[in-house]
């Protein structure tokens, strides 16, 4: 893929590299190739901006939007990122539900990198701090009939975050959810897409003015299976067996939760993926059999659970502390991201910027 290089002609002030927080800042440029009839065209970077859009477009009415997150990671002649190629291709399976065109792997991967080598130095290099890649795409077709588009925009913007567990990685209260659903059997829950957080953010809401982090969420027909925690994968450690929801469709196939199954298998871990019902987990917690609960995803890696609440009733896990095994999973899992422990299973994808 050929790529146009627009350069900024003033750059602008980077921001305290201390205080990033999460998705606040965004660098210099921005990646832009835009689908009409029927291919891709004018992949281009261009400096950092609005994106004009027509009032009538697809994805203002009917929420064909799609996307991803991943991050680079820093390292002495360049960065590096942790298997890009499993988000290419998470990227079209999200397409191909909605109907959105797909994105050849190859380029999905080259917009990345050609547009970090423009902002390399965007790239913080503090502890636990990395650039934070958000590719999306949007159907873009000037008309309100509803089917499937023949227009769309593929984009990819980056953004500086900071050390999520700024003071450690500390354990969150979660409360599970019995009356919004995320996503159903069938639907979209599989597909990285902007419609299930639409659905999802009102019981976020209502456990926040709780002064609850986040939702764990039940299956959308007998709301009786676990499924996910927030935007996160789910793992719980029972009895000394890992379990975790199995991928039944509603549930998004998360990059860092496969990896967590791999590392813990290659552990000696009993694995299991498979329906796991609320009355089970807190059975479980009761007996005191629940060892250990986390969260995976991109953004936190590991995120120990503490508390769980449910109608009315809390449970507490690992004494509300950091669970032994949660933190040696973390400690690996960004080990490898960062480049302090050796990849050994080929997840790392190193360039070098001269
Ligand atoms: C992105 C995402 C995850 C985590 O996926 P990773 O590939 O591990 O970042 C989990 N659940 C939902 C709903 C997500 O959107």
């Amino acid at each position: 893929m050929e790529i146009k290089i627009e350069k900024a002609k003033v750059l602008k002030e980077k921001p305290d590299f201390s205080k990033l927080g999460f998705g606040k800042y965004f660098t210099d440029h921005m990646f832009l190739m835009d689908y009409y009839d029927g291919k891709w065209q004018n992949a281009r970077i261009v400096p950092f901006g609005y994106i004009p859009i027509h009032p009538a477009s697809t994805v203002l009415h009917y929420g064909a939007e799609i996307f991803e997150g991943m991050k680079a990671y820093k390292t002495e002649d360049g960065y590096q990122m942790f298997r890009p190629y499993e988000n290419a291709k998470r990227f079209n399976d999200s397409a191909e539900r909605l109907c959105l065109p797909q994105v050849p792997e190859e380029d999905f991967v080259q917009a990345i990198i050609e547009l970090i080598n423009v902002d390399y130095s965007w790239i913080p290099t503090a502890s636990g701090t990395s650039l934070y890649i958000r590719p999306f795409m949007y159907g873009n077709d000037e008309a309100l009939g509803v089917h499937a588009v023949h227009n769309a925009t593929f984009a990819v913007i980056l953004s500086p975050v900071g050390n999520y567990y700024s003071s450690g990685l500390a354990p969150v209260k979660i409360a599970i959810e019995s009356e919004d659903v995320r996503a159903v059997r069938g639907g979209t829950g599989y597909a990285k897409c902007g419609g299930n957080y639409a659905a999802s953010l009102r019981a976020g809401k209502r456990a926040e003015e709780k002064g609850i982090s986040q939702v764990l969420w039940l299956d959308g027909v007998e709301r009786k299976y676990i499924e996910e925690v927030g935007a996160m994968n789910v793992m719980f450690k029972i009895d000394g067996t890992i379990v975790t929801p199995k991928l039944t469709g509603s549930v998004l196939p998360g990059i860092t939760r496969k990896s967590c199954i791999d590392i813990l298998r290659d552990w000696g871990y009993n694995v299991e993926e498979r329906l796991l019902s609320v009355d089970e987990l807190l059975s479980s917690a009761e007996n005191g059999k629940l060892d250990e609960a986390w969260g995976t995803g991109t953004a936190a890696v590991v995120s120990p659970i503490g508390l769980l609440t449910y109608k009315g009733k809390d449970h507490i896990i690992s004494n509300n502390t950091i669970g032994e095994l949660t933190q040696k999973l973390y400690n690996e899992l960004t080990g490898i991201q960062w480049g302090r422990i050796p990849d050994t299973r080929n997840w790392i994808l190193k360039v070098k910027v001269k």
